[in-house]
């Protein structure tokens, strides 16, 4: 008899290894979970496939710690050229709009392929706790046991893993030939190309090379597995929403051309060949997004063997024309037919959680799938962390489908939109009721931005954001009023800011610190570790009555019976559960660190001393100016304020230093004690 397949236990399993599942485990490796990562394939994507890297994504990886890696290899583009025909038909420059939204980040857009992201995730992965994505390996069974959300125990996935040969592995690539030669290209993971995992499933079965099965039982599943997702097919669950007509042809290349704006994104309208988007990229490349053909509306897959890098640039030349544009050197080509498309679920009994592609598709001009696909396991790695660890109840996990559910529906709203604008034929007159108002497609460029940078992204009402409202009706089924029973709802007091928003993301501005006059920007220091963070504006502290509230604040704090404690294992760091920062506004020159401020706000450790990097000033710097961060967080200078900040540095509660009782209360409501 063969023996049984063996058997092992995490606490997380990640089927994938794009961007969203090296996302995931990055969160794990962090937060310390025992975590396997398995993909289907042999390597990782080299060459084109996504590119941009917006604002907030760059925020996050930043958070990190590998952001500048990101920031200095990456083409940074900070112009949008709109190019659209003139009374005589020729196309010329009619607008200039910045990338990015002056202001909204600390960043700005930049591209980059995703190979290299996904390279940065591995090198960070490798350097924290060695969880190694396992290649060759894809799941051929799952079965979700009923299990009590509260069991920490408890292991109610279960899935049996093959391992594949090389041969399996490896995708049969579809080349075409381009001036360079034979280029790759990524019409093997497009979905012009039907899905392989059944073919690989079945030629592992059949080979007696195909090594092992195995079981993992898992306390949770992330099935990150893209567009064709297994996992996603097991659960039942489905893709709503519908192909469009359009189908577009993807070129990377060095250009030789005279079109002056080559090195600025492009959006340029003929007035009728057609489209096509210029996105400048890293080593001279030149991404050209080109809509080729459409389809009979609904009338499936289009044939993929007459798309050719050949016929991708005559298209081009024909809509730049008259200027030329030609190349020597093809990096990397494919096309595409926009599906727009969302999950129907993101989560089964929130042990299994899709994401990124997996649950929704959409076209890739506005440079958003492989953000928002990083974003949503940003939003759940944490959360799923803090369950396995004890800090918070499993109730939060339902915020993942209610928060991240929302902004895929947003994203297809918004890529619908734009898609109709670009991929229409520029209206010759007013009267052209056919044709696309030029004016409205920089309007929406210019609203599209905001939208895009992911900066504008606001969680509703749930548990962990205390805004007013009722969760319910976010869509997650999870009920603040009903997990904090009898008590009343807690609900922040926005009044205290109008730039520190609940839901959204904490804005940057530069403090100092005041042990040491370094200024950092203030997200610098919200770095990703899974801790939960208690900002405190302390104010004016030269004030005998603000420093008197400040000093009942910290007195408060360090109680053996308060929250900080109760949720704090007895044996860990004051601040490795909930982080508590301070940020003051009196003359930095005038205050003293370990007088002026309680312990509780620079906690001392036996074998390591003060920390002096927990008490922060808002003042002139030497070297890089005044940061402003009162006038620009919109706090009161003189009573300050508090604010809650999850560990994924969305704003969750807002109240005066007084506001203890109401702070307390909404912690109450997720966090669990541990002594
Ligand atoms: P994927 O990147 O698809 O990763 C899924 C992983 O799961 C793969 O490694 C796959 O091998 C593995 N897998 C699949 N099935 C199984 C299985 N059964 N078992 C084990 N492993 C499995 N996005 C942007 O943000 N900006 C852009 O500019 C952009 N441009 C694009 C251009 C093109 C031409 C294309 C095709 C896409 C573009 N995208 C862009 C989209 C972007 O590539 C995806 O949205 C992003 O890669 C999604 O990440 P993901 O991790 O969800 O899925």
């Amino acid at each position: 008899m063969a023996p049984a397949p063996p058997d092992s236990r995490v606490d997380v399993l990640i089927v994938g290894a794009g961007p969203a599942g090296l996302m995931a485990a990055t969160w794990m490796s962090r937060c310390g979970l025992k975590t396997r990562i398995v993909d289907k394939r042999n390597t990782k994507v080299f060459a084109g496939q996504a590119d941009g890297l917006q604002c907030r994504t760059l925020e996050i990886l930043d958070s990190f710690d590998f952001g500048h890696r990101a920031w200095r290899e990456a083409n940074h583009m900070l112009e949008i050229c709109l190019w659209n025909p003139d009374e005589n038909g020729q196309i010329r420059r009619s607008d200039r709009i910045p990338d990015t939204i002056p202001g909204i980040s600390r960043f700005q857009q930049v591209v980059l392929h995703q190979g290299r992201i996904e390279r940065f995730f591995l090198d960070s992965l490798k350097e924290h706790g060695g969880i190694q994505v396992e290649r060759g390996v894809m799941p051929e069974a799952l079965e979700l046991e009923d299990a009590d959300p509260h069991d920490r125990e408890a292991y109610p996935v279960k899935v049996t893993l093959r391992h594949l040969t090389e041969e399996q592995a490896t995708p049969a690539t579809i080349n075409g030939t381009a001036k360079n030669g034979t280029v790759q290209s990524g019409l093997f993971r497009s979905n012009l190309t039907p899905d392989d995992t059944e073919d690989l499933l079945n030629a592992a079965k059949g080979n007696p090379r195909a090594g092992l099965t195995e079981i993992v039982r898992a306390k949770y599943l992330i099935g990150c597995d893209g567009a064709h997702s297994w996992v996603r097919r097991q659960l039942g669950f489905v893709m709503e929403g519908e192909q469009t007509d359009y189908i577009w042809g993807v070129l990377d290349i060095i250009p030789i051309t005279d079109f002056p704006d080559i090195r600025m994104r492009c959006a340029i309208h003929s007035a009728d060949a057609g489209s096509v988007m210029v996105i400048p990229r890293e080593n001279k490349l030149v991404r050209l997004y080109i809509q080729l053909t459409r389809t009979e509306k609904g009338g499936g897959q289009h044939d993929r063997s007459k798309i050719t890098p050949d016929m991708i640039l005559k298209s081009a030349q024909k809509i730049m024309a008259p200027y030329k544009i030609d190349y020597e050197y093809c990096d990397w080509w494919t096309a595409y037919q926009i599906g727009q498309r969302v999950g129907s679920s993101f989560s089964k009994n929130e042990r299994i959680f899709l994401a990124g592609d997996a649950v929704h598709t959409h076209s890739p001009k506005a440079g958003q799938g492989m953000n928002i696909s990083m974003q949503d396991t940003y939003n759940l790695g944490w959360k799923i962390a803090n369950v396995v660890k004890g800090v918070a109840d499993p109730a939060i996990l339902k915020t993942y489908q209610s928060e991240r559910r929302r902004i895929a529906q947003d994203l297809i709203a918004f890529d619908h939109r734009f898609s109709r604008l670009f991929s229409g034929r520029p209206a010759k007159d007013v009267m052209d009721e056919e044709g696309i108002s030029m004016q409205e497609f920089k309007e929406a460029f210019e609203k599209g931005n905001m939208f895009a940078s992911g900066i504008a992204v606001d969680y509703g009402t749930s548990l962990i954001v205390a805004k007013p409202g009722d969760a319910a009706s976010e869509g997650d089924g999870s009920d603040v009023s009903a997990a904090n029973s009898k008590k009343p709802q807690v609900v922040g007091k926005q009044s205290l800011s109008s730039v520190i928003k609940l839901g959204m993301r904490m804005p940057s501005f530069q403090v100092l610190s005041q042990a040491d006059a370094r200024p950092w920007q203030f997200q610098e220091l919200l770095k990703s570790n899974g801790r939960w963070r208690l900002v405190v504006f302390a104010g004016d502290v030269k004030q005998a009555t603000q420093k008197a509230r400040v000093q009942a604040l910290g007195e408060a704090l360090a109680k053996p019976d308060s929250f900080l404690h109760r949720y704090t294992p007895a044996d860990a760091p004051i601040d490795s559960v909930i982080e508590v920062l301070t940020i003051h506004c009196s003359p930095r020159r005038e205050v003293e660190l370990l007088d002026d401020f309680h312990e509780i706000f620079h906690p001392f450790r036996k074998e390591v001393g003060w920390d002096y990097w927990k008490v922060f000033v808002d003042d002139d710097s030497y070297h890089e100016g005044h940061g402003q961060a009162y006038k620009n967080y919109d706090v009161d200078p003189v009573r300050g304020c508090m604010v809650v900040l999850r560990p994924d540095q969305y704003v969750s509660w807002i109240g005066e230093l007084d506001d203890m009782a109401d702070l307390e209360r909404f912690f109450d409501g997720f966090m669990l004690a541990r002594r």
